[in-house]
């Protein structure tokens, strides 16, 4: 071999190199972010996982799903070798967010493994009866603290917001907190906001501003900060307050869906598909309290959100 193609012998190598590692970012199926000291978020496709380092073992919270769990264990390996699952936390009960639990476990060569969750989670998760989601071993009501391996895990439960069981974790040493599907970085609600109750959804957004965090991980999209919660607070705001004009015009649900709009918001993350379906949830939501009011006399429980 002479000296020219040496140098690119060893580009080649360099290359094959590269490439043989690109797969996996090409397809862009995964990723493992530091947040803070300790904390990472695990982004599997769309969806946002957690997990937590310790001296005593590794936190997750959500392992996604089935396909999600054993890459999951791979980054948990890759980062905290050696380090065993201390806990599972289900953010809620919704099957994207929190099957695979038993994958983890096993692809961590771990069994029994605690698995939290809020007590609400529990009556979904066993009627749904799936091996790929083990029910809770371990609930709780409004408020779960534990110290493990030198730092606070807590664990909140801010009432109803989307399902009846959604979990807050936030980390106070980093102050870092995750919420899952009700909140996220400048986007909108999830189509037509299935499984958010309202007008409990409200409180609980608000509630988020009482934990003393700075960043927040979301179970989808990228993390926000704590003005990201302000601009949450203030779009479910203002579109409530469009969607009770609109209802007071004597729109119909279709024609406020169409009609409708809050163009401060066009920059966010799916407004065009995704607001007309916020919309349709919103208003479904006014008609009803407006038909209760009816039915009870008057309109003054409509409350004030
Ligand atoms: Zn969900």
């Amino acid at each position: 071999m002479n000296r020219i193609r040496r140098p690119l012998l060893t580009l080649v190598i360099a290359l094959v190199a590269m490439l043989s590692s690109a797969p996996l970012c090409a397809q862009d199926n995964f990723e493992t972010t530091q947040i803070a000291d300790g904390v990472y978020q695990f982004r599997w496709i769309g969806h946002n996982a957690m997990f937590v380092t310790t001296d005593d073992g590794v936190v997750v919270f959500d392992p996604i799903n089935v396909d999600a769990a054993s890459v999951f264990a791979t980054e948990i390996q890759r980062i905290a070798p050696g380090s065993p699952l201390a806990a599972i936390v289900y953010s809620h009960s919704d099957a994207d967010h929190s099957t695979g639990a038993a994958t983890l476990m096993d692809a961590m060569g771990q069994e029994g493994v605690p698995i939290i969750a809020h007590q609400n989670a529990l009556a979904p998760i066993r009627a749904r009866a799936s091996a790929d989601q083990p029910v809770p071993n371990a609930t709780f009501s409004d408020e779960l603290r534990w110290q493990i391996g030198g730092r606070w895990i807590e664990l909140h439960y801010l009432g109803p917001s989307h399902t009846d069981n959604m979990v807050v974790p936030f980390i106070p040493d980093v102050g870092v907190a995750f919420a899952v599907d009700f909140v996220s970085l400048d986007r909108m609600g999830y189509q037509d906001l299935p499984g958010w109750i309202f007008p409990e959804f409200f409180d609980a957004v608000a509630s988020l501003l009482d934990l003393p965090f700075e960043t927040m991980v979301f179970g989808h999209g990228p993390t926000g900060d704590r003005a990201a919660i302000h601009r949450q607070i203030t779009y479910y705001d203002d579109l409530t307050a469009a969607v009770r004009a609109a209802f007071s015009e004597g729109l119909t649900e279709d024609q406020a869906a169409q009609r409708v709009r809050l163009d401060q918001y066009s920059d966010w993350d799916s407004y065009e598909d995704w607001f007309p379906l916020n919309v349709r949830a919103v208003y479904r939501w006014v008609a009803e309290q407006a038909q209760a009011g009816q039915r009870l006399g008057s309109g003054s429980i409509i409350s004030d959100h």
